[in-house]
């Protein structure tokens, strides 16, 4: 079996780009002025860019809640398969107010348009969603994203809170794995 823990990483997006990209994001989600404002992140990928985005938050004057909902989106190899399970529901009650969804990349849109439904379902006032990247051309349901960090091109990605195989996540920075047979070495996790 490959070891991708140590399989040479191609930086992508610096430390230093993710950082004033998150603070620009923040900035323009304050500017917004949300209603008795909820922040959902996504688990697991979106830890990292929540908990910098909500410190961001914070710095532009806003003190929203914070909660979790873990989604479980189906992969096989690097595509997902369309089924989309809870694996830990949120407490909060969501009713009349403007929740933002944070969420690592929109990719299929499965997991953000199954997300955005049940919080609309439970009478949220708007469901906007942050991403931090967003790969195009990849969508297989209607959604689009309000707030997105980066374009990310069609590789499968790792690092600042994405994992392949729960490997990588600790990376401070984007980046992909060097060698090119990521599928092959996906199907042998
Ligand atoms: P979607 O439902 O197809 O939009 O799936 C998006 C989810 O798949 C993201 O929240 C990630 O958890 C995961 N994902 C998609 N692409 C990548 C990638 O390149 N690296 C790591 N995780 C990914
Ligand atoms: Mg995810």
């Amino acid at each position: 079996m490959t070891d991708l823990s140590s399989s040479p990483v191609l930086p992508l997006f610096s430390a230093e780009q993710i950082a004033q990209r998150v603070d620009l994001l923040a900035q323009m989600i304050a500017a917004k002025k949300m209603h008795n404002p909820l922040v959902i992140s996504v688990l697991k990928g979106s830890f990292m860019f929540a908990a910098d985005l909500l410190r961001a938050l914070h710095n532009h004057g806003m003190s929203p809640q914070a909660e979790f909902i873990h989604l479980s989106s189906y992969r096989s190899g690097t595509s997902s398969s369309g089924s989309v399970d809870i694996l830990r529901d949120f407490d909060s009650t969501v009713k009349d107010r403007d929740v933002l969804l944070v969420d690592d990349i929109l990719e299929s849109g499965r997991t953000l348009a199954f997300a955005r439904d049940l919080i609309l379902a439970r009478g949220a006032r708007s469901a906007d969603v942050c991403v931090l990247l967003e790969k195009a051309g990849k969508r297989q349901v209607q959604i689009d994203a309000t707030y997105v960090g980066f374009a990310c091109p069609d590789q499968f990605v790792i690092g600042y809170g994405m994992d392949v195989g729960h490997h990588w996540r600790q990376l401070p920075f984007i980046g992909v794995l060097k060698k090119r047979d990521d599928d092959a070495q996906l199907n042998m996790l």
